[in-house]
């Protein structure tokens, strides 16, 4: 076991089965000695969120649905009961309605674009602003956004727009949150295959862009994933904060190709 994270007690929010992204940031903390504290949306993810907890030993998992402040407040006072101090948030959370991604962006409702952004970006100033209070030796937040934020990515649609709020909530909450010490980053990770993923149009067409265009020719893992939040979650970032990183094997920087 690595000590990159001993003592620090990490908060992971988003872990739905062993395919999520939280899932490999979870395992690549548990390496390198974090106090891991997990949540789940509600009693359909219960039984896979306690078994993968189980299998790392951790005893703290706790229902958590984002979109009510109750259960945002029930959470934080639990986890202030027993750790009293947190090092560590992992927000690994988006949702939009199955209709929103499926048709053309230009017939997004209204109501599906205000649950987007509750549950995608709301959800992130939440729980930071719970998490400032227990963040009190500094801290580290971290959040997953994509390239559709940037790009167009036809199906992406209602999603883009939110990945573009949430990389500007993390630039105004890095503002509030730097004189207490607390970092507040952005990983913008290459397309994976998760349960979310699938939801998206012709999403193995995107994968097989990024294998082929990429200049690291691959796509990119659940480990490279895992890596990039540890530099994130660990004192070797501390000077970083209100950052978009790219960790999608260099697809980002490319242009047209001949
Ligand atoms: P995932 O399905 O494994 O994780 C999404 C999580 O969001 C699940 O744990 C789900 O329970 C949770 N969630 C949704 N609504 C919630 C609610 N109301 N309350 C609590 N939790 C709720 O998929 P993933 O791909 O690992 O997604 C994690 C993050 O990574 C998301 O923000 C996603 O947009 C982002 N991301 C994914 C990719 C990709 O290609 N998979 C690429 C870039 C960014």
């Amino acid at each position: 076991m690595g000590k990159l994270l001993k003592n620090k007690n990490v908060l992971v929010m988003g872990v739905r089965n062993r395919w999520s992204i939280a899932w490999g940031i979870v395992k690549a903390a548990h390496k390198e000695g974090a106090t891991l504290i997990f949540t789940y949306q509600g009693e359909r993810e219960k039984e896979d969120a306690e078994n993968l907890a189980a299998a790392l030993g951790c005893k703290s998992v706790y229902p958590c649905d984002i979109s009510s402040d109750q259960d945002i407040d029930g959470l934080f006072s639990r986890i202030k009961e027993e750790y009293g101090v947190i090092h560590g948030l992992v927000h690994a959370i988006a949702y939009a309605k199955s209709e929103d991604i499926q048709n053309s962006f230009i017939h997004t409702s209204r109501d599906g674009f205000a649950i987007a952004l509750n549950i995608s970006v709301y959800s992130l100033i939440a729980v930071s602003r719970r998490a400032k209070e227990l963040m009190t030796e500094g801290g580290s937040i971290i959040t997953l956004t994509y390239l559709g934020s940037e790009r167009v990515f036809p199906g992406y649609n209602v999603m883009g727009v939110a990945k573009a709020a949430l990389e500007a909530s993390v630039r105004y909450l890095a503002y509030d949150l730097g004189p207490l010490g607390i970092r507040v980053n952005a990983i913008s990770a290459g397309p994976i295959k998760t349960l979310s993923a699938k939801a998206i149009k012709n999403f193995s067409g995107i994968l097989d862009d990024v294998e082929k265009k990429a200049p690291l020719k691959r796509g990119v893992t659940q480990e490279d994933l895992g890596d990039a939040a540890l530099y994130f979650l660990s004192d070797l970032s501390r000077a970083t904060t209100g950052e978009v990183v790219h960790v999608d094997c260099g697809y980002s920087v490319m242009g047209v190709m001949t």
